[in-house]
């Protein structure tokens, strides 16, 4: 069993929920990118010295970080392949998600090649993110809801469309405050909007959000 709560972090547009595009991001929205990192680095309210949080993710989105900044820094890297058993130091690489999910711990066995594990974040892209969500330990998803031109933007890949499915529910931006708070990740709050207000970056609008899992 998982024994730590996994939450997806990704950023989608607010139509048709676009990610990707040619491999890469469809976007350059720094203050988004400032968000991932320190969410994703947030040693987490259950932390000790030696744990760190895992990143989660699938192979083509490990590909698509560029070389400078790969394996992402302060985190345990675990990357999702069926054809590629390694990806280099600092990596952890399994064939399943449920197998990666299981193998990663806040205590693992003596034997166990992974470090002690925080927290868990899916971090894509699509492929990664349609399992995640029909995984039972997912239990949370930090939402950057981009307001963008679909059209212009020529989006490729997408997230399932998790909000209609009744699943799944938003909260309050207060609450996301609080979580940040929660997790240790202080610096994260105030790169939040006031409440109606968005971050307007490169001629774009976005949020940040959350959801729960009902
Ligand atoms: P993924 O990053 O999801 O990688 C897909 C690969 O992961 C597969 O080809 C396979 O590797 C491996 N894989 C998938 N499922 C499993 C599984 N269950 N077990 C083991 N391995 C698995 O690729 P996508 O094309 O779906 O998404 C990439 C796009 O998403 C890019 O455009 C990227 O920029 C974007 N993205 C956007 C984000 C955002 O927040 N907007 C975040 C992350 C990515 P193999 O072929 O080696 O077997």
């Amino acid at each position: 069993a998982v024994q730590l709560p996994v939450a997806l972090i990704v950023a989608a547009t607010h139509a048709s929920l676009g990610i990707g595009r040619a491999g890469t991001l469809p976007w350059r929205l720094p203050t988004d990118m400032a968000m991932f990192r320190l969410v994703t680095s947030a040693p987490g309210s259950g932390s000790t010295a030696s744990s760190q949080p895992a990143v989660v993710m699938g192979r083509k989105s490990w590909e698509s970080i560029p070389k400078k900044f790969r394996p992402l820094k302060n985190r345990v890297n675990v990357v999702l392949s069926r054809t590629v058993t390694d990806f280099g130091p600092g990596t952890h690489t399994f064939s399943s998600l449920s197998q990666a999910l299981s193998a990663l711990s806040p205590t693992p066995p003596p034997a166990s090649t992974i470090p002690p594990v925080s927290s868990i974040f899916i971090i894509g892209g699509a492929e990664i993110y349609t399992e995640a969500f029909k995984h039972p330990a997912t239990a949370r998803v930090f939402l950057t809801t981009v307001y963008a031109d679909e059209e212009a933007l020529q989006c490729d890949t997408f997230l399932p469309d998790f909000r209609s499915t009744g699943e799944w529910e938003q909260k309050p931006t207060a609450d996301l405050r609080r979580l940040l708070n929660d997790m240790e990740c202080h610096e994260a709050v105030p790169l939040i909007p006031e409440d109606g207000d968005r971050v307007k970056e490169n001629g774009l609008e976005y949020a940040f959000t959350l959801w729960e899992k009902r």
